[in-house]
């Protein structure tokens, strides 16, 4: 890009992104406005009254003018500093506030991603990055903040600047300063105040220079960010502090604090301090300081010729110096907005990615008699960016109140087939019909409400188990208790002192209890109950368990599941044999549908295969008892 499309295109992701935040935090802006104005007047006020009372005391001398520029001066400093120090702290708290409320963005993006691209690893990074950039120096949503403040101030603060200085140009010397009134030639104060503009700007173009090179060290900076916050943070795990310990890991995690790491000292940003940025940054500073050199001769020369007094001096040379270093301010901002672009962009790309699924608009009636009836009809599926098929020419009918059971090896589609069903995932060919109508056809939220589903990997979260179990602060309790009894949870439940409104785990309370795997398990089941759709799914949540636990828990589930349509998932045979339909996948396909007696009649099919290799674990002594209790009985 070149340099002006790269300002322009600096100038329109700042302005997009104030207002994405002021969506957000609609005073913040506001506030921000009025402190900035305050911040940028503040110097110059002084600077105006300071001098009118000098110039009252060293040559007006009227006591009587003196005393109320004096009243006045105070009023009005005091004025200032007590409105930029309120406006200050609220612009602090609305400040903290906005961290958070950026997120809102964020997260409001993640939850209406279609759910092939939040599966997307590639999407997960693009976020973590961003959240690392925003750690890292606050770049990205988080300048703007900054960005904002020092563009509203930089321009007040030059208006003020002009406002003050005018009469330092025009206030002619007289005739009688001889050669001095060569100062009031309009060519030369035109060549003056352009020197000094330009001058200003050239510093202002360092400093810019110098803000931009943070950009060049972004990819730098990310992943010395990443590295930070991974290994900042892991002897803080509570799951690998025995692993760390035992195995000596802080060894290998100490290899990565070397002072030539992104952020060592001899690392990238380290040597751009002492190097090319600090070079700029030097530079800078001396053309300012040799800009109000300049404008501390001419102001001087033009007070010995006699143009104006001793308090005039005092308002040229703070008002101009004010100025000046808010034009470079300014400048270097421009470097700032360069730089943060590339961030921003980032940003951005992530609130950005469409959405390719087709959202239809049919409302899934809530059918009292629950008549519901899905179909998978010749159904194939890829996973996005996968060469190979992960359901292939998929045909499965079923009924509501039915218990489907789908059985494979791992690998063999199940969770997949569950994906799709839940529209997850469009299939790339095929349809996947509910009553005969496509699915995409549905309203998405209306068709996700058919479905309660408990996934190998559910997650609770810290909060009261009543409040996990309905997924919401306010709930129905008499509900959530049945729930919980219903999914085997009732013992422990009395056991509870505070009973639904127990916190779960220590995250956020002290008093947080700590649950075990099969207690997370079956309180997931519980909200799975809760939710009472017409459709309950279990994908291996058992999975941790043993074969015989989990078989215990389906067979159990089967009475809780009462008149809804229950599918099982499992690579373990025994769990489903109670179900009316066994569905066995093999690499992606269907390969035989059946009862279990039909299935393991069938000794050439790939059933009775499995079902004679699972059953080889269960050949001790009691292994065999309980085997048979669970699943031949
Ligand atoms: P199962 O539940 O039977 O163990 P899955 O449905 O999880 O099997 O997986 C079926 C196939 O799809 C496997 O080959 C697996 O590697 C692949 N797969 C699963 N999830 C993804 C994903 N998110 N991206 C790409 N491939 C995937």
């Amino acid at each position: 890009m070149r340099e002006k499309e790269k300002m322009r295109h600096a100038v329109s992701v700042h302005l997009r992104g104030v207002k994405a935040l002021h969506q957000v935090s609609p005073r913040f802006f506001p506030v921000l406005t009025l402190y900035s104005f305050f911040e940028a007047i503040a110097p110059y006020v002084a600077v105006f009254f300071s001098a009118q009372i000098l110039k009252e005391l060293a040559v007006l001398r009227r006591a009587d003018v003196l005393w109320k520029w004096v009243i006045a001066g105070v009023l009005c400093i005091g004025v200032t500093s007590v409105l930029k120090a309120v406006l200050w702290r609220r612009y602090q708290t609305l400040f903290d506030d906005l961290y958070g409320r950026k997120e809102i963005l964020f997260i409001h993006k993640m939850f209406s991603l279609d759910f092939s691209e939040l599966d997307k690893q590639e999407n997960h990074d693009l976020r973590a990055q961003i959240r690392q950039n925003e750690n890292w120096s606050g770049w990205g949503l988080m300048r703007i903040p900054y960005v904002y403040r020092n563009f509203v101030s930089g321009v007040i603060g030059i208006l003020s600047g002009i406002a003050l200085t005018v009469s330092l140009f025009t206030s002619p010397v007289p005739d009688t300063a001889g050669r001095l009134t060569l100062l009031n030639n309009p060519i030369f104060i035109l060549i003056l105040a352009a020197l000094m503009a330009a001058v200003s700007i050239l510093a202002g173009k360092f400093s810019a220079a110098a803000e931009k090179l943070w950009s060049s060290g972004a990819e730098m900076a990310t992943f010395g960010n990443r590295v930070f916050s991974h290994f900042g943070y892991i002897g803080k795990a509570k799951e690998r502090s025995v692993d760390i310990r035992m195995n000596e890991q802080e060894n290998l995690v100490r290899a990565y604090w070397r002072s030539d790491s992104a952020f060592g000292v001899h690392g990238l940003f380290g040597k751009m301090a002492r190097g090319k940025m600090g070079v700029y940054a030097s530079l800078g500073a001396c053309i300012t300081t040799l800009i109000i050199g300049t404008i501390y001769v001419f102001t001087c020369l033009k007070a010995w010729g006699g143009a104006f007094d001793v308090g005039s001096i005092t308002q040229y040379v703070g008002a101009a110096t004010a100025m000046v270093s808010n034009i470079v301010d300014l400048i270097g901002l421009m470097g700032t907005m360069e730089s943060n672009a590339v961030f921003l962009d980032k940003a951005f790309e992530f609130l950005d990615i469409p959405n390719a699924m087709y959202q239809g608009s049919l409302t899934t009636e809530k059918r009292s008699d629950r008549q519901y009836e899905m179909e998978f009809r010749d159904v194939s599926f890829r996973y996005p960016g996968s060469e190979s098929w992960a359901l292939r020419h998929v045909n499965l009918k079923f009924r509501v109140g039915s218990r489907l059971a789908i059985v494979g090896e791992n690998g063999s589609g199940k969770t997949t087939f569950i994906k799709l069903l839940c529209r997850l995932y469009d299939p790339q060919e095929g349809e996947i019909l509910l009553n005969g109508i496509d699915i995409r056809k549905y309203r998405y939220d209306d068709y996700r409400n058919l479905f309660s589903v408990v996934f190998q990997d559910f997650q609770l979260i810290a909060q009261p188990l009543g409040a996990n179990v309905a997924g919401s602060m306010e709930y129905d309790r008499a509900r959530a208790r049945r729930a919980l009894i219903d999914a085997g949870f009732g013992e422990r439940l009395e056991t509870m002192e505070k009973g639904l409104d127990t916190m779960l785990y220590k995250e956020l309370s002290e008093e947080g209890v700590d649950i075990s795997g099969g207690e997370a398990q079956k309180i997931a089941i519980a909200r799975a109950l809760y939710k009472d759709a017409p459709f309950i799914i279990l994908d291996e949540p058992t999975a941790a368990l043993d074969p015989i636990a989990e078989a215990e828990i389906y067979s159990k589930f089967d009475g809780i599941a009462g008149d809804k349509t229950a599918i099982y998932i499992s690579h373990r045979l025994s769990s489903c044999k109670f179900c009316d339909e066994i569905a066995v996948f093999q690499e992606g396909r269907v390969v035989q549908r059946g009862s279990h007696d039909e299935l393991v009649a069938d000794e050439g099919g790939k059933y009775y295969q499995l079902w004679n290799a699972q059953a080889q674990y269960y050949k001790t002594e009691s292994g065999k008892q309980a085997w048979e209790k669970h699943c031949f009985v």
